[in-house]
């Protein structure tokens, strides 16, 4: 375990690897992921929450999610229409859009949740509802 007060320390880049590889991004611990769309309340190693104590924390994560996943899916409808020009597949172009504008979102949605969390601790290091009522750096 690491102590509570070291977190902020830790690199921007490592926040970011660490919720990548959907670990927490503030010790790098594994377990914080319950289900592919539920994360774990707290850590259970380093005790962060999760929600930084704020119920809507989610919303920011969902916005990232969101943001990604359609970049993604444009990028990629945009090569294969590219790719097929002057000829292109109208319907597979029709179905694949569609195709990946639900399954990407969903597909990513554990990393983009982690990714909010880290892209927030790397702004706001340190915030009240981190380990709960009993954090002793917030006196
Ligand atoms: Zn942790």
């Amino acid at each position: 375990m690491q102590p509570a007060n070291s977190h902020h320390l830790v690199a921007a880049h490592a926040r970011l690897v660490r919720a990548l590889r959907m670990r927490c991004p503030g010790c790098g611990g594994r377990g914080v992921i319950r289900g592919w769309f539920t994360l774990a309340p707290q850590c259970p190693t380093c005790g962060l929450h999760l929600d930084r104590g704020e119920p809507d924390h989610f919303v920011g994560g969902y916005l990232v999610n969101l943001a990604i996943a359609e970049t993604v899916a444009a990028v990629l409808w945009a090569t294969l229409f590219i790719w097929q020009w002057p000829d292109p597949n109208w319907d597979l172009l029709q179905w694949l859009a569609a195709a990946l504008m639900i399954a990407l979102p969903l597909a990513i949605y554990p990393f983009t949740r982690l990714l909010f969390l880290a892209a927030d601790m790397i702004f706001q290091p340190k915030r009240p509802g981190d380990y709960g009522d009993g954090d002793p750096t917030f006196k």
